[in-house]
C-alpha cells in the first residue's frame, strides 16, 4: 500500500462491532513457510491496521526519489547495505501517518537488536500508547521441512502434500487428473538457506522482548484459524500486562 492509499484509508473504515481491541505495534516472528504472511493478513483485516514492511518502505522512497530514497540508492549502487539510521528514519516517517494510530503489523523490522532498541525509544519519545509486542510462531523444524518439501500443486489450484495429504495416484490430482508439480523453491537447500537467515536475524531480537514480558509463543502447526485465534488471545493478554503505566 502506498502512502496516498494509506492516508485515504484512514478514518474511512471502522473496526467491526465487538473488535474495538487496539492491537498496537505487533511484530510477528516465524520461520519461512510457517504461515506468517497469512496470519499478518488476517490480523490486518480483523484490526484494520496496516502492515509496515521495510522492503516496501525502501521501494517507495526510492520510487518517489525522496532524500532518504536517494541516499539509499547511492549506497546500494556501491553495493553497500542501507544503514540502520536510514531504515529507522523511513520507519519513523511511516509510523507518523494516521493509519498507524491503532497499531500495525511489523514485517522485516526490527531485524537487529539496535533497531529494536531504537523502536522502543521512538515509541517512548512519540508518546505512543503501547510498546511493541512480539508473537513468535513456533513449529518443529522437521515438520516444517516436510510441509514445504512435500508440497505438490495441481495447475488448477488443488494442493497436496506427499507426507500428510498424498494424492491417490502418485503425482496425479485426485480431482481432475492433472499432473502435480513442485515449486522450484520448495527444496531442502532453499529451506536450509532461509532457516539460516531466519535464525541469524531473529535470534538476537527475541530475548530483548522476552526479558520485558512482551513476547509470546504460538503453535504454528494448528489450523490457520486456530493459529489466528491463539495469536489474538496472546495479543490481548500481552496488552493487558503492558498497558501504559502498567509495567
Ligand atoms: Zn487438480
Amino acid at each position: 500500500m502506498d502512502i496516498a492509499t494509506a492516508l485515504d484509508n484512514t478514518e474511512s473504515k471502522h473496526a467491526e462491532p465487538g473488535t474495538d481491541f487496539v492491537p498496537g505495534p505487533v511484530l510477528l516472528i516465524g520461520p519461512p513457510g510457517v504461515g506468517k504472511g497469512t496470519q499478518a493478513k488476517a490480523l490486518m483485516a480483523e484490526f484494520n491496521v496496516p502492515q509496515i514492511s521495510t522492503g516496501d518502505l525502501l521501494r517507495d522512497h526510492r520510487a518517489r526519489r525522496t532524500e532518504l530514497g536517494m541516499a539509499a540508492d547511492e549506497l546500494m549502487s556501491k553495493g553497500q547495505l542501507v544503514p540502520d539510521h536510514l531504515v529507522n528514519e523511513m520507519v519513523a516517517d511511516r509510523l507518523a501517518l494516521p493509519d498507524c494510530a491503532r497499531g500495525y503489523i511489523l514485517d522485516g523490522f526490527p531485524r537487529t537488536l539496535a533497531q529494536a532498541s531504537w523502536l522502543d525509544q521512538y515509541l517512548i519519545d512519540t508518546n505512543a500508547a503501547y510498546p511493541v509486542v512480539v508473537i513468535s510462531l513456533v513449529v518443529d523444524r522437521d515438520d516444517l521441512l516436510k510441509r514445504i518439501t512435500g508440497r505438490r500443486l495441481c495447475p488448477q489450484g488443488h494442493i497436496y502434500n506427499i507426507y500428510s495429504q498424498p494424492p491417490k495416484l502418485e503425482g496425479i490430482c485426485d480431482v481432475d487428473g492433472e499432473r502435480l508439480q513442485q515449486r522450484k523453491d520448495d527444496t531442502v537447500e532453499v529451506f536450509e538457506a532461509r532457516m539460516k537467515v531466519f535464525e541469524a536475524e531473529t535470534a538476537p531480537v527475541i530475548p530483548h522482548y522476552e526479558s520485558q514480558s512482551r513476547f509470546a509463543q504460538v503453535d504454528g502447526f494448528q489450523d490457520v484459524g486456530q493459529v489466528t485465534d491463539e495469536i489474538r488471545a496472546r495479543l490481548k493478554a500481552l496488552r493487558e500486562s503492558s498497558r501504559p503505566g502498567g509495567h
